[in-house]
């Protein structure tokens, strides 16, 4: 299974680090090694400085799909999520700025969280989701699938384009402002509409 990933789609997340508003969704991918293991904390790995979190709303594929119609998406999956999406600033930034791929910063072992998945069937509208992080104990990212960019259907319509989608891909589609970075002993809990789906502790 693979992880696809999109980048920049909430605008006060693209204006904290002073990025350009994209034309079109920007894609990576984390291999099924970066999934972090169940029950396991969270290592900093060593060759970074500034791990942040970006807490974002996870959907899992639940059909086999190419060339998928924005129209049909809502039929290729069942389940929502919530993950973190961690990534190695400081790594991240040196790869922007010589315009190479970004997969040592985001796609390294364990950067991916897969918190408890929900049926979508309990939701209205998988448009209107409030979801959140927080930082020992704390509030620290709040967002509703709302803002995004690319709602969830167009997402799926657009990575299909380009990638086969299959029975358990995970895509984790962007994260709202308020991303920071990670501290040894930091306990990480994520909520979608105040379900917490995940609780992890920092290492
Ligand atoms: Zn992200």
């Amino acid at each position: 299974m693979k992880l696809i990933c999109i980048g920049r789609n909430y605008t006060e997340h693209i204006e904290e680090l002073a990025n350009e508003k994209p034309t079109d969704p920007v894609v990576f991918l984390k291999p099924d090694t970066a999934i972090l293991l169940k029950k396991q904390p969270f290592f900093i790995p060593d060759f970074s400085n500034d791990v942040h979190h970006e807490v974002e709303v996870l959907i899992k594929i639940c059909k086999v799909g190419k060339y998928i119609d924005a129209k049909f998406a809502h039929k290729y999956y069942n389940e929502i999520g919530l993950g973190i999406d961690f990534t190695a600033r400081d790594l991240q930034a040196k790869l922007k700025a010589k315009g190479l791929p970004w997969e040592k910063a985001k796609s390294f072992d364990g950067a991916a969280v897969i918190g408890s998945w929900v049926s979508k069937e309990k939701f209205t509208s998988v448009n209107e989701l409030n979801f959140s992080l927080e930082k020992n104990g704390k509030k620290v990212q709040v967002g509703n699938t709302a803002n995004m960019l690319w709602k969830i259907d167009e997402i799926i319509a657009y990575v299909s384009q380009y990638f086969t989608l299959k029975i358990g891909d995970v895509i984790f589609t962007g994260t709202p402002s308020g991303v920071g970075k990670v501290a040894i002993n930091d306990c990480l809990e994520g909520f979608l509409e105040n379900e917490k789906l995940f609780s992890i502790r920092v290492k």
